[in-house]
């Protein structure tokens, strides 16, 4: 038998959910079974050609060694002209480290700076590696519940009733995973006054999903208000963190940055020296290829994200007992299913939680979805738009038919 004792560390983290979801659909899929998922975080699109392209003379050229820890000279310039060009920020190249991935930098940064039982504010729904990566790191999620009546977002007054004397970092993600939720410049304000009562607490700012943004009037540049650009004088403790991955369909080629305080941006590069090294060397010189060049595949991508939206949101919509909004930005919707709670099943099965009825989901409708729970806020399930017209059409039909079969 295997036994192999593994640390309390890992013991006190799960597994990502939404990778078990996919996983338990490909299982079913496997038996064969017919299954939507709609369970994946990440665009369906291929990497552009120019930037493939950008990575096959890199090898050539050949860029297969160690390059700086933070990121080759080029990378970081690329990054820096970027801050500059659609945020407005004037980060320079010693004050941005590259890592494997916008995941890396966000645990590394975490690794970086908390002490056992230092706290965390992550206003709910979250992403939900944030909680479990503070646990890895001996730290304390401090989850704060932002219900659909507050537009999914963390008003002034719920983040200063949790920060206290232990609060370490601040979590912000705009637009959010799962919600979509996206903050304005003024809504971006009202939280600055907070912080600037507590001016030891950190800002993380996650803006992974900055580009994806459907009301472009009013982002304007196509990207999501910055929180540094609408306070800038967070600045000096605030790390913003991003990457390629879902503006450039580039989840596989691992690239993601920091930018922010030369002192933090500095830890992170000791201790990624030791936990990881640089992030890959060719997929560096296509993510500076994607960050310098031609930018028509993110107007093209979004446009086509948000023809889903529109059309699965009412597909949803259209079936009672389930509601959703329209998202303002990322590739999903989260959707309502409150009205199916102590509902019952053909089989005789009583609906009590979101779990319950997105397992009922998969067996029975076949479709693939996530519970909210995993995001911090429930009843609801998470449903991703990053996969064809088609798909989502189907998985919406199976929904309709299943809830109908509901008593
Ligand atoms: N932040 C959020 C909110 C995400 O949804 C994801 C991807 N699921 C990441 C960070 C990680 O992105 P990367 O591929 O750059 O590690």
């Amino acid at each position: 038998m295997d036994s192999i004792r593994v640390a309390e560390r890992v013991r006190r983290i799960k597994p990502s959910p939404s990778t078990s979801a996919a996983e338990r659909a490909n299982q079913l899929r496997r038996e064969g079974r017919s299954i939507v998922n709609l369970v994946v975080g990440e665009p369906d699109f291929d990497t552009p050609l120019h930037i493939r392209q950008a990575a096959g003379r890199a090898m050539e050229a050949g860029a297969t060694r160690y390059t700086s820890l933070a990121g080759t000279l080029d990378l970081r310039r690329a990054i820096a002209a970027k801050l500059a060009r659609e945020n407005g920020l004037d980060h320079g190249p010693d004050e941005i480290i590259a890592t494997n991935g916008a995941k890396s930098a966000i645990y590394s940064a975490l690794a970086a700076t908390l002490e056992p039982g230092d706290e965390v504010v992550i206003p709910a729904p979250y992403w939900v590696s944030y909680p479990d990566m503070v646990l890895a790191c001996d730290g304390v999620p401090v989850s704060v519940s932002c219900p659909e009546e507050q537009g999914f977002k963390l008003t002034p007054a719920g983040l200063d009733a949790a920060i206290t004397e232990r609060t370490r970092w601040v979590i912000l993600n705009s637009p959010s995973n799962p919600t979509g939720a996206t903050y304005t410049s003024a809504e971006y304000r009202g939280l600055a006054e907070v912080l600037a009562r507590h001016p030891s607490v950190l800002v993380m700012t996650d803006d992974i999903y900055e580009h994806i943004v459907y009301d472009h009037e009013r982002f304007e540049g196509g990207t999501a208000p910055h929180l540094l650009t609408a306070a800038p004088e967070l600045r000096d403790r605030t790390l913003a963190i991003n990457g390629v991955s879902k503006t450039y369909a580039m989840t596989g080629w691992r690239v993601g940055w920091a930018a922010g305080p030369r002192s933090l941006v500095r830890a992170l590069d000791t201790f990624l020296s030791q936990a990881a090294g640089n992030c890959c060397s060719i997929s560096q010189a296509a993510a500076a290829a994607a960050l310098d060049g031609d930018q028509g595949f993110v107007a093209e991508s979004v446009a086509v994200y948000r023809e889903r939206r529109d059309a699965t949101a009412a597909g949803i919509n259209a079936i009672p007992g389930l509601s959703c909004g329209l998202p303002e930005g990322a590739f999903y919707l989260f959707v309502n299913c409150g009205a199916l709670i102590g509902r019952m099943t053909p089989t005789g099965r009583r609906l009590d939680t979101d779990g319950d009825v997105v397992m009922w989901l998969l067996e029975t409708a076949g479709v693939a979805v996530v519970a909210g729970a995993a995001y911090g806020l429930s009843p609801y399930f998470r449903l991703s738009i990053a996969t064809s017209l088609e798909t989502l059409d189907d998985g919406v039909a199976r929904i309709a038919r299943a809830v109908a079969d509901l008593t």
